[in-house]
């Protein structure tokens, strides 16, 4: 396994673990990860519902509490014009029997409505939201974000806690996002280097699954998948990823010794070999892809064959990315067979297929790697 305490353009990365629901394995995985790597940081973002500390126990060194701007009423100065009313989207002001109220929890703490008065009647005043929480673990640095129940958003203690972590420049980060694909996710992802996505074997597995996908493609993250709970059954999840073109990095079987040791709270990697030896090797995995140009998305370019295709038109595959198969669905006919769709890839290539032609051009080709003209230009069957 690599030395992570060597400073290498992989001890710097960032990788996020998410996943579409909680309880799918998130935490499991990121916190064994950073288990395996030793030297590196465990950030928990999921600070509705932090519980990566648990696993780690670590001896806290510092805490630090984590407050947004709400406005303040001075009553004498205000003469009712309601403009701050009018002007809140987040219905965080009301003006009632000649007098302004303001909803704290729904603020948003845009400030705006401070800007807005006329009067200069509105300041803005501290409130504490939450706090985050920095401490060891052996080698691992965690840092934990815990947000007070009821608050609008936990955006302002994430943002603090990845700016904490991001200082430490030399140790591979592990990002814990929250559950899902809401904003509060976008802002734990949006400074990271390689997206894990975390799913479950059922079909509502692979509808979580689509949502953080669909995510991490808005924000054009490399991506790959571990498979968690995992059982030698059909799994709706590998042909998700199969007609998405998401790589499986892994697959956690079902297991009911490391569902128990997990549910107490125990670093599985620190209790049995064989899931230290499962999380190097996912780690490993990891690793490659990152070191191999994941995280600037030379896995993705375009410089296989097309590897099916018949004159019905109804489906085209692409044999692609560095030493691997990835499949990916460049072109979805309709029923007439002919209209062929164009599907941006990533690295800024695009792939080409004429209705009812099969031609293709790969624009672009692998800055890092010597490709011959026809590997660039490919085959079609
Ligand atoms: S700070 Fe923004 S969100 Fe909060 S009350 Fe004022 S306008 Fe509304
Ligand atoms: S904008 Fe200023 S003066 Fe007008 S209602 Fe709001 S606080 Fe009062």
């Amino acid at each position: 396994m690599p030395d992570f305490t060597a400073e290498t353009a992989v001890s710097k990365m960032k990788i996020a673990v998410l996943s579409g629901k909680g309880g799918t394995g998130k935490t499991l995985v990121s916190v064994n990860l950073a288990a395996v790597a030793g030297h590196s940081t465990y950030i928990d973002c999921d600070v509705e519902e932090p519980n990566g500390h648990l696993f780690f126990k670590p001896d806290i060194a510092r805490e630090e509490l984590i407050t947004v701007k709400i406005p303040q009423v001075d009553e004498k100065q205000c003469v009712g014009c309601r403009s701050c009313v009018r002007f809140c989207n987040y219905n965080a002001l009301a003006y009632v029997n000649k007098k302004l109220i303001i909803f704290d929890d729904v603020c948003h703490s845009c400030g705006g409505c401070v800007l807005v008065c006329p009067k200069s009647a509105l300041s803005e005043r501290d409130k504490p939201i939450g706090k985050i929480k920095i401490g060891v673990s052996g080698d691992v640095n965690v840092y934990t974000g815990v947000m007070n129940t009821g608050e609008a958003t936990g955006i302002p203690i994430i943002n603090r806690l990845l700016e904490e972590g991001s200082a430490e420049e030399h140790r591979l980060t592990f990002i814990d996002c929250p559950p899902g694909s809401a904003c509060i996710v976008m802002e734990s992802i949006k400074d990271a280097d390689y997206c894990v996505l975390v799913a479950e074997p059922t079909l509502f597995g692979a509808h979580n699954l689509n949502m953080v996908y669909e995510l991490v493609k808005l924000f054009d993250k490399p991506t790959g998948v571990v498979l968690n709970k995992c059982l030698n059954e059909d799994n709706p999840v590998e042909q998700f990823c199969l007609d998405k073109s998401l790589e499986i990095l892994g697959r956690i079987p079902f297991d009911h010794e490391l569902a128990s040791l997990n549910s107490n709270a125990e670093i599985v990697v620190n209790k049995k070999e064989k899931y230290r030896e499962l999380f190097i090797g996912l780690l490993e995995t990891i690793v490659g892809r990152v070191e191999n140009g994941a995280a600037s998305h030379k896995p993705n370019m375009v410089h296989g064959k097309v590897a099916a295709d018949d004159q019905e038109g109804h489906r085209m595959e692409l044999e692609q990315v560095c030493d691997e198969k990835v499949y990916g669905k460049v072109a979805a006919d309709d029923q007439k067979g002919h209209n062929a769709e164009q599907e941006k890839k990533t690295c800024g290539e695009n792939v080409f297929v004429e209705p009812g032609e099969f031609h293709r051009e790969l624009e672009g080709a692998c800055s890092e790697r010597d490709h011959t003209s026809s590997e660039r230009e490919g085959s079609a069957k």
